[in-house]
């Protein structure tokens, strides 16, 4: 992606993460996840009082993305409040894969550092639909195709 578009999305992260719910820790983090058709999707995370309720930015974003129909992912976005670049949580990274390991993920500090790397580089050994005897639930049934 070129510096344009790489600034681009990380601005509208940054506007998520302004929406974050975060009373406990602080910590605040916004996620855009663009779809192949281009579409972009956002989130925050929103913090609960009982804390595995809490949800992170980049879920909320792609249960919106899906929610519109999207279904493939090229990049997603991340802004966090924190003193260096934050990558998605393990729970998080399983989520994504569902549907494709191809996303470049790219994220953002407040103060500025940036830091990229695609979800197979992520989440290496993941458990996915091939596990279940499926090559690829998205490929494999149309689903949202
Ligand atoms: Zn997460």
């Amino acid at each position: 992606m070129s510096g344009a578009e790489r600034a681009e999305l990380l601005d509208l992260a940054r506007e998520a993460m302004r929406s974050a719910y975060a009373p406990y820790s602080g910590f605040r983090v916004g996620a855009v996840l663009e779809a192949e058709d281009g579409r972009r999707f956002s989130g925050c995370n929103v913090e609960n009082a009982a804390s595995s309720v809490t949800v992170c930015a980049e879920r909320v974003a792609l249960g919106t993305a899906v929610r519109a129909g999207a279904r493939r992912f090229r990049r997603l976005a991340l802004c966090a409040s924190g003193a260096r670049p934050v990558s998605p949580c393990g729970v998080c990274r399983q989520a994504l894969s569902e549907f494709g390991v191809e996303t470049r993920v790219v994220s953002v500090a407040d103060g500025g550092d940036v830091a990229e790397w695609t979800l197979e580089e992520l989440l290496p050994a993941r458990f996915g639909a091939g596990d279940l005897g499926w090559r690829s639930v998205v490929r494999d049934t149309g689903e949202g195709a």
